[in-house]
């Protein structure tokens, strides 16, 4: 390679000189200025200065000069670009050096200047970035000093390539420092406490969030102390999370217990990172905090909520059973006597009625019919006991539902007449024989259309129908009564259910087992029953039987 001429040399020293200077600059103002008084020196000139164009107002600010007095500088008028001298330094054939021989050379705003400073001659070279015409940087000699020489011409691109790189890192420094800005913000807002320390352990960086989970003042009280002096850290146990960090491992602990004063204790879910260099070395760590303490709370208060509910749903339990226990014992022992007693009625009824004077012959029938609905009642028990125990047996035979529906409605329909209401049985199309336990679905019905009759008002109307819907057998009961409250809907085949806001809470005769024993037979053939009501329009209790029985 052959040796660079004093011409190349001096254009490599300038490009050295200004660039170590401008590494060592600390603001653009300050840089502004070195460079110029460098220029200046390198140039030998009696003048050195730099314009920028500012985008917004397309003027000439001056921002750096060398060899003028500055309070006369001050003064100087603000001035358009004038684009004629623009197009001659810079234009599509890139950029060139104007030599100013004389004052009249000079721009006319430049030229009261060139009068005062008694300036003849100078050099004017354009900055360019990337294409973009940025200012000027300019020399000029007294009257009577030597005019610029061809070397000096030569380092004026490489002067204004500095001055370019200089406007260039401005720019990428502005940007990057909205940027950091941005992220601060967004890091001081976050609700989520964030910490930076380097491999020692030593706190690089804090944000509020965490200074507040450390019960600290200021970052400044943390930045260069260390993270494991804080007593909190090691009484927590996140001195090991950030030593497996240290050692390279990420971690995570979702249970770290901060006490931090008698009146205030945080849980944090902490997530250590470690920040490594490309090969790979642990340089620094990341900690990422979130408060989870609400949450913590809230599962405790879950948990004890959970066990107390678990106590009660036991005890609900225990209770429930001891209650089924003694109505099956209740009911046992009582329907021994009861078959006893019937019997007996039966005997005399048989036997001395016709002896027994009309007096005890009605008494007796009083007894009877008492005694008929104690055994009802006795076997309405045992039947829910039953139904609990799971053993409610039912017996299939061949049965006409129609049938049977006729005959109960026969049976009502005086019960009916007596509170003025009408009681119709609508069967569409013929209905197939099942094989059902014919005695419960009696009861089943039974209990349906007596309830139609009880909870519906004088004159009301109860329609009975069903029909052949395929693969069941669909019978259901409809009346215009009082309805059942949505609140209850879900509750009336629970056993021992009343609705206790409507116009019969008062009336006796009302047990709440008729319909979670009709439930459970109807269940108990393989059916389903549910209802449709509104409180002051009426109910519809439906029934669907299956036509062939599981086998
Ligand atoms: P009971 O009629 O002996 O009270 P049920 O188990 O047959 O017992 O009925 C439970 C409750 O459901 C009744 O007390 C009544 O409040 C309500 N209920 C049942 N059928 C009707 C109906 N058709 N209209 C309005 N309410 C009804």
């Amino acid at each position: 390679m052959s040796q660079p001429n004093d011409y190349e040399s001096n254009i490599l020293k300038t490009l050295h000189r200004l660039s170590a200077k401008i590494q060592n600059i600390q603001g653009s103002e300050e840089g502004f200025r070195i460079i110029a008084d460098e220029i200046r020196s390198i140039a030998n000139s009696d003048y050195a200065a730099i314009f920028l164009v500012d985008k917004d107002s397309s003027t000439l600010k001056l921002v750096g000069l060398s060899g003028f007095d500055q309070e006369k500088a001050k003064s100087l008028p603000v001035v358009k670009v004038d684009e004629e001298y623009r197009r001659r330094v810079f234009d599509a054939n890139g950029p060139r050096i104007l030599k100013l021989r004389s004052q009249s050379d000079f721009p006319s705003v430049a030229q009261d200047l060139a009068k005062t400073t008694d300036m003849e001659t100078g050099l004017l070279s354009p900055i360019v970035l990337r294409g973009e015409f940025l200012g000027y940087v300019a020399i000029g000699n007294k009257k009577g000093s030597p005019v610029a020489s061809e070397s000096v011409e030569a380092l004026m691109p490489p002067s204004s390539d500095a001055v370019a790189m200089i406007v260039d890192s401005m720019r990428v420094y502005s940007k990057l420092s909205q940027a950091k800005e941005g992220t601060d913000r967004i890091l001081s807002l976050a609700p989520i406490g964030i910490f930076s320390c380097d491999s020692t352990g030593i706190f690089k960086s804090v944000n509020r969030q965490m200074l507040t989970m450390l019960d600290s003042d200021s970052e400044q009280e943390l930045i260069g102390t260390s993270v494991f002096e804080l007593p909190i850290v090691t009484k927590s146990g996140l001195d090991a999370l950030l030593m497996q960090g240290i050692e390279g491992h990420e971690g995570e602990k979702a249970d770290i217990h901060f006490v931090l004063r008698s009146d205030r204790a945080l849980y944090l879910h902490v997530k250590v990172t470690p920040l490594k260099t490309e090969k790979g070395d642990v340089q620094g760590l990341l900690a990422v905090a979130m408060d989870i303490t609400s949450k913590i709370r809230l599962q405790n208060q879950l948990e004890r909520s959970y066990e107390k509910l678990t106590q009660t749903y036991q005890e609900l339990e225990r209770v429930t059973k001891m209650k089924t226990q003694f109505i099956d014992v209740v009911s046992h022992e009582l329907r021994t006597p009861l078959t006893v007693m019937r019997g007996y009625i039966d005997l005399v009824e048989s036997e001395y009625s016709a002896k027994l004077e009309p007096k005890f012959g009605s008494r007796l029938k009083i007894i009877k019919t008492n005694t008929d609905k104690l055994y009802g009642l006795v076997e309405s028990m045992l039947d829910v006991s039953r139904l609990e125990k799971g053993s409610l047996q039912i017996h299939p035979e061949p049965v006409r539902v129609d049938t049977i529906l006729e005959e109960i409605v026969q049976t009502m329909i005086h019960d009916a007449e007596v509170k003025n209401q009408t009681v119709t049985l609508d069967i569409e199309g013929k209905l197939p024989l099942i094989m059902a336990d014919r005695r419960r679905l009696k009861d089943v019905f039974s209990n349906l259309i007596d309830n139609g009759l009880k909870y519906t008002q004088e004159g009301g109307r109860i329609q009975v129908s069903a029909r052949d819907e395929g693969r069941m057998l669909h019978v259901w009961v409809k009346d215009n009564g009082m309805g059942i409250p949505l609140e209850n809907l879900g509750k009336i085949f629970d056993r021992f259910h009343l609705v206790t806001s409507n116009d019969l809470s008062h009336q006796v005769n009302r047990l709440g087992l008729g319909l979670p024993i009709a439930k459970g037979i109807i269940e108990a053939h393989g059916g389903r029953m549910w209802v449709e009501s509104q409180v002051g329009k009426g109910s519809v209790f439906h029934v669907d039987l299956p036509k062939e029985q599981a086998k």
